[in-house]
């Protein structure tokens, strides 16, 4: 409850309070702030025994997992090592960074490009002079996103950061990604500018001010009996609320409406960006995207929905069409003096 409040009278209502306040309706910690309960939970754990043992000692986890950062692919930053029959693994020596990629490569065949190229990987051992290869794994993009923003604040430097220019700028103000990113990504580059900011080429301690994770575009799934997905435009539908039914088009057979899911390949659950236009246009397909829900919150594409954006678009365009004559000759204002003024649907009373 909100701090002050009284907990004999204190009401929860309908919508939650999300303010840090006070515990309530918790024993031993009823009047404690949150981080204040959190200490007295882990004191109590860790002086309490069973059979003369503390029930619990204090330990903080961290989420960030040991991360494998080579991958068997072109696009990527080289890992800067050379292997040796005689001296093993090699680091490649200052003076010869960066180690850069060939620009003569072939894609056709599968596998890592890097390992095929004929002339790329032999290379002279740093050490013994003798012949040696280069690692031909390059590191995951991750790699490079976890600090490149430290770098974009001095990218003329010959060392990895200017300092001076990296705290006057940084942290970032904003990062925004999907919510995939925010646990991943989001770790290594925290852990990366603790690194940095240990080897004196950063000094903060959190690389981002805000995160926002934007929602994703999601659709309902459609299963054929035998368990293959399919697409939206492979079934028709029919009914509504709890009696809706799909049909599979093709066999006629009945096909499952599944749970709404990000919009993947693997699912079937897309919708081509060429038919939403073709159908309806850019406008509308824009206009749903923005209107449907706040851009925090996921997207739910159904066909209702976008002839509801659709509709709406026509009727400005009806409003404009219809208003059209009578503001002939009327010079138009500044977008700056007109942003008070707001399109407004009049309701209709019964
Ligand atoms: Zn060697």
């Amino acid at each position: 409850m909100p701090e002050g409040a009284d907990a004999a009278t204190f009401q929860i209502t309908e919508e939650a309070f999300t303010d840090d306040g006070v515990m309530i309706n918790s024993r031993f910690l009823d009047g404690l702030k949150p981080k204040a309960a959190f200490e007295e939970v882990a004191n109590r754990l860790s002086s309490e025994t069973i059979n003369g043992r503390p029930v619990g000692e204090r330990k903080v986890n961290f989420r960030l997992r040991d991360w494998g950062v080579s991958r068997q692919r072109y696009w990527g930053c080289p890992i800067p090592m050379i292997h040796c029959d005689d001296c093993g693994v090699v680091p490649v020596p200052k003076s010869d960074m960066p180690v850069k990629l060939p620009d003569d490569i072939d894609f056709e065949k599968p596998g890592n490009p890097l390992d095929r190229h004929p002339t790329w990987k032999h290379v002279k051992c740093p050490k013994c002079g003798g012949d040696a290869r280069r690692e031909t794994d390059t590191m995951d993009t991750f790699v490079d996103s976890s600090w490149y923003f430290a770098r974009f604040t001095a990218p003329w430097e010959n060392d990895p950061t200017d300092p001076k220019a990296a705290n006057e700028w940084l942290p970032v103000d904003q990062y925004i990604g999907g919510i995939e990113h925010a646990i991943l990504h989001l770790l290594y580059s925290r852990f990366f500018a603790r690194a940095m900011s240990a080897t004196g080429h950063l000094d903060v301690a959190e690389p981002f001010k805000g995160l926002f994770t934007q929602g994703m575009v999601v659709h309902e799934t459609y299963r054929a009996e035998d368990g293959r997905w399919l697409a939206p435009n492979e079934i028709e539908l029919s009914g509504s609320g709890d009696d809706r039914k799909a049909v599979e088009i093709a066999t006629g057979e009945p096909a499952s409406i599944g749970s709404l899911e990000k919009m993947s390949k693997s699912k079937k659950n897309t919708v081509s960006p060429e038919d939403i236009i073709e159908s309806f246009g850019a406008d509308t397909a824009r206009w749903f995207m923005l209107s449907d829900s706040p851009p925090e919150r996921d997207v739910e594409w159904t066909d209702d929905g976008a002839t509801g954006a659709h509709r709406f678009v026509q009727r400005v365009w009806r409003l404009v069409s219809e208003v059209a004559d009578h503001v002939r000759g009327v010079a138009p204002k500044a977008a700056h003096e007109a942003l008070p003024l707001r399109l407004r649907r009049r309701r209709t009373r019964p």
